[in-house]
């Protein structure tokens, strides 16, 4: 049973529902919806289509829109594309129009990006293919110097070195696309280039306001994030490292590091986490992953990740059925290694205000330090297991629920199996042994296991947890 999680993005490659089905079934987790590409209809029919897909084959899967944030991309050329050469001078014109692009300069679609940089700043485009040093600005035209031969083509990104452009996270094309997330009644909103808790509250509100229960996963991918990282992942319910935007705000080098940072502030603050971008790049047209590659993912899943996340290797690769199943294999490989299992001081040093999080800890140093099989919580919000799945351990958290949404979300929980369980039709009395009786039935537990249960005396009300049983299953 892998414990680290796998995010798959849909896209055409995945649009014939034998793939839907063939990645369901390796093992896919997570599905991201990527609202930077695609029409309102290509997203509603493809959330449609996992959806009867996961159904017609009883998996659990959650659905996550990643919202496009304020990506400043350039506009296009007259061509589609130029060859820019080295030395040369390029002018970035936010007074240019659509589709004017040349040899020499191109439309932006941030008209305040020449009020952002000034001379010595350096642009990064197109994922950092492409570098441009800042010469001068002058008025809505930057002129910069081409520092590598390249190829340019329509509706590329630009990116600010070191960070720092004043742009508003949530965008128009965001708000709209919230209220679309929440008619979907998607699982998770991604919110891209957060800088602020702030951010992330106000989107926090929008999502209320259209009636969205939404997880909020924060994009930790740019540089000011950095500095208020805490207070970022306090508001969210979760974030992702964001590899491709954060290496060129901050350089490449610096991202091992800071990944292991996010990673463990987050599992700290009891959120989840999700690894991105790259994971397994050469597969969008090979058939293995390098080996650069499963020592990556393996040490994202080292690292303590929720998640691991696969963009364009699923969205247009092509072979996005084996991707799924050569990361299934990767993250398997790497949780036997002792250092996946191992329970730190988890928040040994915390007053604890919350019962749950009193009884999430003792259930797992209890199951740690014993011969215990299976942990068992009867869930209605998920947050017990999260907060079991914060601690580090070899054993399977079974998460309980009557409620499917519920069962979605666990589906990102490190190590948290989510399982269907109409806890309302049982008496209070016998509610553990029905419990029980289930995971038997599925096989998941044996007679003779110890395995160790949660639940609240109050049936059917969350956040009320506030027993943990030892129980010898018969
Ligand atoms: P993106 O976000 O794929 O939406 O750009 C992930 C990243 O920047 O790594
Ligand atoms: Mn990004």
């Amino acid at each position: 049973m892998r414990r680290t999680k796998i995010i798959g993005t849909l896209g055409p490659a995945t649009d014939d529902p034998a793939v839907i089905d063939a990645i369901l079934k390796a093992g896919m987790n997570v599905v991201r919806v990527n609202f930077s590409h695609g029409k309102i209809a290509d997203h509603k029919r493809r959330i449609q289509l996992v959806r009867s897909s996961a159904k017609k084959l009883g998996c659990v899967v959650a659905i996550l829109v990643d919202l496009q944030g304020p990506k400043i991309r350039i506009m296009r050329f007259k061509e589609g594309r130029v060859t820019l050469r080295k030395g040369q001078e390029f002018v970035f014109d936010a007074s240019l129009l659509d589709s004017q692009g040349d040899q020499h300069q191109v439309g932006i679609d941030y008209k305040e990006l020449p009020t952002d940089v000034q001379a010595g700043d350096y642009l990064s485009l197109s994922d950092g293919h492409i570098e441009m040093r800042i010469k001068s600005v002058e008025g809505p035209r930057i002129l910069c110097e081409v520092l590598n031969e390249s190829e340019l083509s329509d509706h590329k990104g630009i990116n600010l070195k070191g960070g720092g452009l004043s742009v508003n996270a949530i965008t128009d094309k965001d708000i709209k696309d919230i209220k679309l997330a929440s008619e979907l009644a998607v699982d998770y909103v991604a919110l891209s280039f957060t800088r602020s808790a702030d951010e992330v509250n106000k989107t926090r509100q929008l999502l209320l306001d259209q009636g969205s229960k939404a997880k909020i996963i924060a994009k930790i991918e740019r540089a000011e994030a950095l500095g208020s990282l805490n207070e970022i992942i306090a508001a969210s319910d979760g974030v992702m490292v964001a590899r491709g935007d954060l290496a060129i705000e901050i350089g490449d080098e610096e991202v091992p590091s800071v990944q292991k940072r996010i990673i463990s502030q987050a599992r700290a603050l009891n959120k989840p986490v999700i690894t991105a971008t790259q994971m397994m790049e050469s597969m969008i047209y090979n058939t293995i992953p390098t080996r650069a590659e499963v020592s990556d993912v393996a040490n994202a899943v080292l690292d303590g990740t929720d998640a691991v996340m696969l963009s364009a290797e699923t969205a247009v690769g092509e072979h996005p059925v084996l991707v799924v199943e050569a990361m299934n294999r990767v993250c398997l490989g790497a949780e036997k290694h002792t250092l996946s299992k191992q329970s730190k001081h988890h928040r040994l040093d915390r007053h604890f205000e919350r019962v749950d999080e009193a009884i999430a800890s003792a259930a797992m140093y209890t199951a740690n330090h014993m011969g215990i099989k299976s942990i068992i919580s009867l869930t209605e919000s998920g947050t017990t297991p999260l907060l079991m799945s914060r601690i580090r351990s070899g054993i399977p958290i079974f998460g309980l629920t009557r409620h499917m949404s519920v069962m979605n979300l666990m589906g990102l929980y490190r190590g948290v199996y989510p399982v269907f369980f109409e806890l309302t039709e049982c008496k209070s009395w016998e509610v553990s042994q029905k419990a029980i009786d289930l995971l038997k039935k599925l096989e998941w537990i044996q007679q003779g296991d110890f395995v160790l249960l949660t639940k609240g005396d109050q049936l059917g009300i969350g956040g009320q947890t506030n027993g943990l049983k030892v129980i010898k299953v018969s």
